[in-house]
């Protein structure tokens, strides 16, 4: 069976494990923590940089420095993982969702700017596939209803809009490091504020509502409760292991698009015939090749292409179930239409993709979709 994903070593990984073990501390906020911040910094020139155990515990630090209360509105892609919503579902905050743009499952601006109203205090993004979204028109809506702007830049490690990286945008941005990322830990993440009026409690809600970083810095002479929290900080070993991986980013970015491009190149036909169609990249959007994906033409459609590509031995794999159409969401909520959503929901399918998959495997799957529309 060829997986969907398979995560990889880059080589220093255990190296710098037991490195972290001979500096006789592994709870959070040590040695690797502090190389991995210094390396967002330094790399894609980010604001402050938090490790957190998860893009989804980023997203609810995020949550929790917006002071978001009950009946505040929060506008986000109905087409993402649901993390995107429930860190802001669990504050109390209503989900406004909006729709995805006809020609890419990122967020339509249009679609935005309606769903603002004076009850909205944050717009979140995400930048599905690693591809950016519409940043000149998603950050002069922001500034002109002075509405926060936070990136869901899970996907988008190492890739760029007009040259600048993904992540650098927003008040906040959140990573993920989930094993099946271009850079992983297992589990792990990253929160990013570009805005510096949200580092101090930042701090503070990490360590478990306690002022315990600032203790460390010797800065006070006792740490103390002083705001919610939770344990938001990884531990040296998992910082230790993205430490190591980080330090590869640009080759397995490199890696990623030369099996994206082999796929676009050899299911090129299949699109002129009409039969599928292929990602459109964005304009001034770089690609880090996180997601190949093709357009089927109906959900019946992807749903036998599934089940043929798994009788031959690919496990290829749909991406994501709009979120406005979720059990959860239409317990409370009316049903609404958000056509394009829909449409990336039925018809989208993902093709593995992973460092260690061979030119071997992609001719084979390559064949085996032509076999199928043929
Ligand atoms: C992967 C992903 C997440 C969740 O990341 P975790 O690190 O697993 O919590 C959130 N949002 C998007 C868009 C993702 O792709």
């Amino acid at each position: 069976m060829i997986p969907f994903n398979k995560p990889h070593l880059t080589g220093k990984e255990f190296e710098y494990i037991a490195k972290a073990m001979e500096s006789g501390k592994i709870s959070g906020n040590g040695l690797f923590t502090k190389k991995c911040h210094a390396f967002f910094k330094q790399v894609y020139n980010f604001g402050d940089c938090l490790l957190t155990t998860s893009c989804t515990d980023a997203l609810e630090m995020a949550a929790l420095l917006l002071e978001l209360k009950p009946g505040d509105e929060v506008i986000l892609p109905s087409f993402s993982f649901v993390s995107t919503a429930n860190a802001f579902m669990l504050r109390g905050a209503n989900i406004i969702f909006a729709d995805s743009s006809a020609e890419h499952p990122n967020i339509d601006p249009d679609c935005v700017e309606k769903c603002i109203t004076e009850a909205t205090k944050a717009i979140v993004i995400v930048h599905y596939a690693g591809m950016a979204c519409d940043m000149d028109k998603l950050m002069s809506i922001s500034k002109k209803h002075n509405v926060p702007l936070i990136e869901d830049a899970a996907q988008a490690i190492h890739a760029y809009y007009k040259g600048k990286p993904l992540g650098s945008f927003g008040d906040m941005a959140t990573f993920s490091f989930h094993e099946t990322k271009n850079v992983l830990s297992g589990e792990g993440g990253l929160l990013v504020m570009n805005n510096k009026k949200y580092i101090e409690r930042a701090e503070i809600l990490w360590e478990k509502g306690t002022n315990r970083a600032s203790f460390y810095r010797g800065e006070v002479e006792e740490y103390n409760w002083l705001d919610l929290g939770s344990s938001y900080l990884p531990s040296e070993l998992t910082a230790a292991f993205l430490y190591a991986q980080l330090e590869h980013v640009e080759e397995v970015t490199a890696m990623r698009l030369a099996y994206w491009q082999y796929y676009n190149d050899h299911l090129v036909d299949l699109e002129q015939e009409g039969k599928i169609k292929l990602p459109k990249i964005p304009s001034k959007s770089s690609n880090n090749g996180h997601i190949f994906y093709i357009i089927c033409s109906s959900l019946e459609e992807r749903k036998r292409l599934i089940a043929f590509l798994y009788d031959n031995g690919i496990m290829a794999v749909f991406h994501y179930l709009p979120l406005h159409k979720s059990p959860y969401y239409l317990r409370e909520h009316k049903n609404q239409e958000l056509p394009n959503a829909q449409h990336y929901g039925d018809c989208l399918l993902r093709l593995p993709l992973f460092y260690e998959i061979t030119e071997e495997h992609l001719q084979y799957i390559c064949s085996k979709i032509k076999e199928f529309y043929r």
